[in-house]
């Protein structure tokens, strides 16, 4: 019977395509031996299942494979080497374009948190982001003490909401990329927060531009605004879905979330026809706001290509790969739309209220 056993274990260990050295092979021997005693981590199989004439053939490799898996994490708790693509659990299998340099399931948060101190294919994503995080932090800490928004709570409002979307969306991202080696559910759980804070940076990006755009036309300021908002819930919503994250929705993911960006193009179009080019390139932030959607389309068709390493396999497995790069641009992206609606912001408080604003257009438009 416990050759029976050693034949369905190294059956599943194929089929987990977990690859382990010889060393290993010999502490699996080890399992088998102590299997009835459980002397070894948490043995799952049964003693009596050992004896059991009527084994239920069906069971024994299940219990295998979780044996292998518990046994790779316990291996890997102390110091674990970085894995080729193909021998990763299919659920940690993502770009098939990183040849090697993976994170193996790591057995704590501890362990996966450590990790972000070591060189593997998530080291860049996870800095990245971390970094932007922390800067969008120092940032909304020196722009929102600036003496001219201290006087009006609606200023801190609206830029403390682009602040909040910029801070939540790179820390999620931060996050998921830190700790999703952990488990399958932990995975599933920090991707869905990764896609929601994507859905909320674009949300939180419009509420400072609908709000100085459409300063006085609280109408159309409201209609866009509550637009956003029922289209990043309708996001938020389908990346929800368990699928959402498999790669075969990688190119579905990018279009959803730049369409979900594009949707601007309403209010854009909205305020080009109401106030002018002219008015829309210089006070309007409008160059800004596309050097703003080039960045997003150049980084998302990077993401669902995944150019440049679909072009060279394996030589962008740790530094410069396509989610790096798109990582980078959505920093950018954030602080090239910051000096927008700053722009926007500042125009609008030097021409006052809202009575004076119209008295000077109506001045503009006849000089
Ligand atoms: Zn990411």
């Amino acid at each position: 019977m416990e050759n029976k056993l050693l034949k369905r274990l190294n059956k599943s260990k194929e089929a987990s395509k977990i690859e382990l050295t010889r060393q290993d092979d010999a502490k699996i021997g080890k399992i088998i031996n102590n299997c009835s005693n459980k002397q070894f981590f948490k043995c799952k199989i049964e003693p009596d299942l050992l004896t059991d004439p009527e084994l239920d053939l069906l069971y024994v490799p299940k219990n295998c494979a979780e044996q292998v898996e518990q046994f790779a994490k316990y291996v890997w708790e102390s110091g674990w080497n970085a894995m080729p693509h193909h021998a990763l659990p299919s659920w940690l299998r993502d770009n098939d374009y990183l040849l090697k340099g993976h994170r193996p399931p790591l057995p704590s948060f501890k362990a996966c948190f450590k990790s972000i101190f070591r060189i593997h294919t998530e080291t860049g994503n996870i800095w990245t982001h971390f970094i932007g995080a922390i800067c969008i932090c120092i940032t909304s800490f020196f722009y929102l003490l600036k003496p001219h928004y201290e006087t009006k709570i609606q200023e801190i409002f609206v830029f403390g909401t682009f602040f909040l979307g910029a801070f939540a969306c790179l820390i999620c991202s931060a996050l998921f990329h830190t700790f999703y080696c952990y488990s399958p559910k932990v995975c599933k759980i920090f991707n869905k927060i990764d896609y929601c804070g994507i859905s909320i940076l674009i949300m939180a990006s419009f509420v400072p531009w609908l709000y100085y755009a459409f300063y006085c036309d609280a109408t159309a300021k409201l209609t866009y605004m509550i637009l956003i908002v029922v289209l990043g819930i309708a996001c938020i919503i389908v990346s929800l879905w368990d699928k959402f994250s498999t790669p075969d929705f990688r190119a579905m993911r990018a279009l959803i979330f730049t369409s979900l960006a594009f949707s601007g193009l309403i209010p854009a179009v909205h305020y080009l026809s109401s106030s002018g080019s002219y008015k829309a390139f210089n006070f309007g932030a409008f160059g800004w706001l596309i050097a703003c959607g080039i960045l997003y389309v150049v980084g998302a068709s990077l993401y669902a290509t995944r150019i440049p390493e679909r072009l060279f396999p394996g030589k962008f497995d740790i530094w410069f790969q396509s989610h790096q790069i798109f990582h980078v641009f959505v920093v950018i992206a954030v602080y090239v739309h910051l000096y927008g609606i700053t722009k926007l912001a500042s125009y609008r408080l030097t021409i006052g209220d809202c009575l004076t604003a119209h008295i000077e257009t109506d001045f503009s438009f006849e000089f």
